[in-house]
């Protein structure tokens, strides 16, 4: 294919951050961490292999999800605990923060909101950094492993991708029919799953994750919220997913909440634009 003679000069123009940090609204950390030695431990959910559960945080609590097993990968979706239709919005986060997250970022809400969910206080694969392959950790580039891509791809009716797990354990929290559940799971935070894209292709690829037993990733809850963490098939997602191949391990949430009635959190505000879209 012919390029145009400038090619070269077009390719060499610098990026610009598309949204620069600087009018980011930034969490108090200090205020958090501090609030957070004030916390009682106050529930704990065992997430099965191949599976997934549900769990709520108050406002002002905390929770912390740790690999106890084996190296694992968490699929992790959030909503509002009073209202299933305000969601964690990975793509604007990821345009916000970046394909991976780690301590001091937020997890933001879906449209009108567009607010805190949640701030991370601890990541202790936070040494990890970016390796040569151009991958991390804790990704809001992958989407969920899913039946319908794996059906599309291999054939076959696969039953516990995180898809599917996510919308069995929302059902059984909520009370939901599974098809109505289903269209309240989204795309996720992967938890402890390591991720890029390639250099030359710009194709999504996954690779063993650094994650060993007692690393865990911990969040402070901006909101009242119902947390669904998939335990994925895939494990570690050294080789494959969708399938029970893999070696296959449990992930603990653990639950912190404020002790004192005192420390009531207020969660932030909804997003400030009025909404009138120019009519
Ligand atoms: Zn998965």
């Amino acid at each position: 294919m012919t390029q145009p003679v400038d090619s070269d000069a077009r390719r060499a123009i610098a990026p610009v951050i598309c949204y620069p940090v600087e009018t980011l609204p930034q969490p108090d950390v200090s205020v958090m961490t501090f609030r957070r030695g004030r916390m009682q431990k106050s529930a704990e959910v065992t997430v099965p292999p191949r599976d997934a559960r549900c769990f709520k945080v108050p406002a002002g609590g905390a929770f912390r999800i740790t690999c106890i097993d084996g190296p694992q990968v968490g699929d992790l979706n959030l909503w509002s605990a009073g209202d299933l239709r305000e969601r964690f919005y990975s793509g604007k986060t990821r345009a916000l923060h970046g394909t991976h997250l780690s301590k001091g970022d937020r997890m933001w809400s879906s449209f009108p909101h567009l607010r805190p969910m949640a701030t991370i206080l601890e990541d202790s694969l936070d040494w990890y950094g970016i390796d040569p392959f151009g991958g991390s950790v804790h990704d809001v580039i992958g989407t969920r492993c899913d039946p319908y891509t794996h059906h599309m791809l291999s054939g076959g009716h696969y039953h516990h991708c995180c898809h599917s797990n996510l919308t069995r354990a929302l059902a059984d929290e909520t009370g939901l029919p599974m098809a109505e559940a289903e269209t309240h799971v989204h795309d996720v935070l992967n938890i402890f799953m390591c991720t890029g894209f390639t250099r030359d292709t710009g194709q999504y690829f996954m690779k063993a994750s650094p994650v060993r037993p007692g690393d865990y990733l911990e969040f402070f809850a901006e909101m009242d919220l119902l947390g669904a963490l998939s335990a994925c098939p895939g494990g570690d997602c050294s080789a494959e997913h969708s399938s029970d191949a893999a070696a296959c391990h449990p992930l603990l949430v653990e639950i912190f909440s404020p002790e004192n009635p005192m420390d009531h959190w207020l969660q932030p505000a909804s997003n400030g634009y009025d909404r009138s879209h120019g009519r």
